[in-house]
């Protein structure tokens, strides 16, 4: 069978070491989801490739191979996302944010793609931001954008406007007290009105998001930054 060669716009989620001097990089692409190459030799000194096996670079892959082996023969730079290595909470919010694309892109994801590059973006020039603001985004984003959008303003049996506790459950989304049913998870005033856009301390942020990412795991079965949103507290 002959050698195909494809070119495809792509973020590197991972990347680790194979034999002396090559990487095994998994490349999520903007229209073909997930797949894994080959970089060759970019682990000896002054590696022109070297650039496209790190994690968060983003640019134009041009991979050769069969039976979806590849290797990686070009890569143009788009972008490498590289000022989030300035703060420590930004560098793993970015692995974080890689880490939900990776395994959200079983099959290709277009949508949670552009988001996650916004989130990335966010996180390595929008210094006025927040990181924790950047990441509530980005989970909310997520389930938007994999079907599964919350209205935290509103229960979603009785359409009432929530105005103190409320509670997620799987069948019917956020809802008041008098439509919880007995598994319903709990959502503390403080953090449904931070999910709904209004100011909050640190601490609210990142119990925000720690309900946030298990959100995420009720409704696509994907667990993300389990680490990352347990050290912010
Ligand atoms: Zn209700």
């Amino acid at each position: 069978m002959q050698a195909e060669t494809i070119k495809i716009k792509a973020i590197v989620t991972r990347a680790v070491p194979y034999r002396e001097s090559d990487m095994i990089v998994t490349l999520v692409g903007v229209e073909e989801g997930r797949l894994t190459a080959t970089a060759r030799g970019c682990l000896k000194p002054k590696a022109k490739l070297r650039y496209a096996a790190e994690p968060l670079n983003f640019g134009e892959y041009v991979l050769s191979g069969k039976n979806g082996k590849y290797v990686v023969t070009e890569c143009n730079q788009i972008e490498s996302f590289s000022a989030v290595t300035a703060d420590l909470d930004r560098y793993y919010a970015a692995f974080m944010a890689l880490e939900a694309l990776d395994k959200l892109s079983r099959e290709p994801q277009p949508r949670i793609f552009m988001r996650t590059l916004t989130c990335l973006g966010d996180l390595a020039y929008a210094t006025d931001k927040d990181s924790s603001a950047i990441v509530t985004e980005f989970l909310k984003d997520i389930l938007t954008e994999s079907g599964n959008a919350l209205d935290f303003g509103h229960c979603g049996v009785c359409r009432c406007d929530l105005e103190e506790e409320a509670y997620f459950s799987d069948r019917d989304g956020v809802v008041c007290k008098h439509c919880k049913s007995f598994d319903s998870i709990p959502i503390p005033p403080d953090v449904r009105s931070y999910i709904c856009g209004r100011p909050a301390d640190v601490q609210t942020a990142a119990k925000a998001n720690i309900l946030l990412s298990n959100l995420v795991y009720q409704m696509t079965g994907v667990r993300i930054g389990a680490h990352y949103f347990t050290e912010q507290l």
